[in-house]
């Protein structure tokens, strides 16, 4: 039952501590087994502590805990970098449609055909999202779309005699994820940082670039949520020096039908579905993170592409191998059930809807960053893309940082932007409010922002005590992720 402690805080009292002695919630059936002797004593206890509660106690104990989460399906959800968006529930039906859901991965291909035929669209859709010659759906994360891609970057190289190459570059402004991909493909890393207007340092570049270069790692738009308007001058140098350029394209939300990264020069880029193509998410799964690449990128592909083969006007689909595929990323064939949910999204969208998407998140964006930079610092004055990276430097000097102002939002019923991220920005909140949220919604949360920044300013302690209104009040974050308490224990 949600009760006020002490703190005021509306916890949550415990099943165990509802107990009544002797209070029981199910009615045993009389046995109808033959009564079998017990066990050795040593074996048995003479208590256990086990909650006496009735079954209305049972269901509210439970329903109650599942409200606690917070989740898309009940909040806004401005997590940057993480496209929480809006999922439509058609595309979680599509998925358990029973032909999708049971079938079994080893099932032989003349009996799997619409799945493989699913998939084969599939490949060519995120090929025309990207600009690119061919896609694999194989790879089951972001990050695992990240290794694929560098790992064909080295096959690549490998297969030319120039296995010397051994340099990826990296801009100062790229996921975390990006440089610990590059690192496990076997790559020495070097960063490229950014200039005053959040670009990249062209200078920097070319003076980095050489006979070692293997390729350069970008996301577009970068993770300060800023478009890099030299990046035809950035491939060019990079190629220029043998190199190949990885698209980091987990920020598709931002340019989805607006632009197409294999026209600007990318050679492999991977897409993060459950990000962009609606899978919800979260927590660490599930995903799937396909990689699109250029034509000489092709022979290189993880297992297993679909192919389409039309034999008197019958389309028969296969699962192929390629000789120097980089190989398997995992069991089977990919992460099914959100392949599915992509592409049920895609077709109910279609492609006017597809670019409306990245419309909307952009338009999104720049509303909050045009509402809020009169209260909060922002790093480059110009427009923002999908996402507005903030600063709390300005209330850093009342002593209110970043985690406080997250924090504080909780109170105020959202949940907590994307903190200290970009890592060069100084107390960075970024938010991305994606093109699912109405403007009613994101002017509640531009009036809990700029409530907080007042806060700030008059009543800095209030804003450093934060939450109060959540189950549990201001932990210590490094105690919680370390020495978890998991687990109830009788007193
Ligand atoms: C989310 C994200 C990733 C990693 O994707 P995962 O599916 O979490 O592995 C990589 N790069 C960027 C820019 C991202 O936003």
């Amino acid at each position: 039952m949600a009760a006020k402690n002490d703190k005021g805080n509306n916890e949550l009292s415990l099943l165990m501590d509802q107990t009544v002695v002797g209070r029981r919630g199910i009615i045993m059936p009389a046995s109808d087994v033959p009564v079998q002797p017990l066990p050795d004593p040593g074996l048995l206890r003479e208590n256990l502590d086990l909650p006496e509660v009735s079954q209305p106690q049972v269901v509210r104990y439970f329903t109650q805990l599942s409200q606690l989460n917070y989740s898309i399906d009940t909040h806004f959800y401005p997590l940057g970098s993480c496209t929480m968006k809006y999922n439509p529930k058609i595309n979680d039906v599509v998925a358990a449609i029973p032909g999708m859901s049971y079938l079994h991965p080893k099932t032989p291909e003349k009996f799997s055909q619409g799945a493989l035929k699913v998939m084969y669209r599939l490949q060519s859709y995120l090929s025309e999202v990207t600009g690119m010659s061919a896609t694999s759906l194989a790879s089951m994360a972001g990050a695992q779309g990240e290794l694929a891609g560098v790992l064909m970057i080295r096959a690549y190289h490998e297969r030319n005699g120039d296995s010397h190459r051994k340099l990826m570059l990296i801009p100062d402004s790229a996921h975390g994820t990006n440089p610990a991909s590059a690192a496990m493909g076997g790559f020495a890393v070097k960063a490229i940082p950014s200039d005053s207007n959040g670009n990249m340092d062209l200078g920097a570049l070319k003076e980095l670039v050489g006979s070692d270069l293997a390729g350069i790692m970008l996301t577009l738009p970068s993770t300060l949520g800023l478009f890099e308007t030299d990046i035809v001058e950035i491939c060019d140098v990079v190629h220029k020096a043998g190199g190949l350029v990885y698209g980091d394209g987990a920020n598709m939300n931002a340019i989805l039908g607006q632009l197409k990264l294999g026209d600007l020069g990318f050679d492999v880029v991977h897409i993060n579905l459950h990000k962009t193509f609606s899978t919800p998410h979260g927590g660490g799964g599930p995903g799937a993170g396909p990689v699109s690449v250029a034509e000489r990128l092709v022979p290189f592909l993880p297992l297993p592409t679909v192919v389409e083969k039309v034999d008197q006007d019958v389309a028969q689909y296969s699962l192929v191998k390629s000789d120097h595929s980089i190989g398997r990323l995992g069991a089977f064939h990919g992460n099914f059930g959100v392949l599915i949910r992509a592409y049920a999204y895609i077709r109910s969208l279609g492609a006017d809807g597809l670019r409306q998407i990245s419309r909307d998140a952009v338009i999104n964006a720049n509303y909050l960053l045009a509402r809020l930079k009169e209260s909060y610092d922002v790093s480059y004055d110009r427009l923002c893309m999908h996402e507005v990276v903030l600063s709390a430097r300005r209330q850093k000097k009342n002593g209110v940082r970043g985690l406080d102002i997250a924090k504080r939002l909780l109170d105020y019923g959202f949940h907590a932007p994307t903190m200290y991220f970009p890592l060069i920005v100084d107390e960075a909140l970024m938010v991305e409010p994606t093109e699912s949220e109405s403007k009613e919604t994101l002017d509640a949360f531009i009036d809990a922002m700029l409530a907080i920044a007042t806060e700030s300013e008059n009543i800095p302690e209030t804003v450093r005590g934060a939450p109060y209104s959540t189950p549990v009040s201001r932990l210590d974050e490094a105690k919680a992720a370390r020495e978890p308490d998991l687990r109830w224990q009788s007193r």
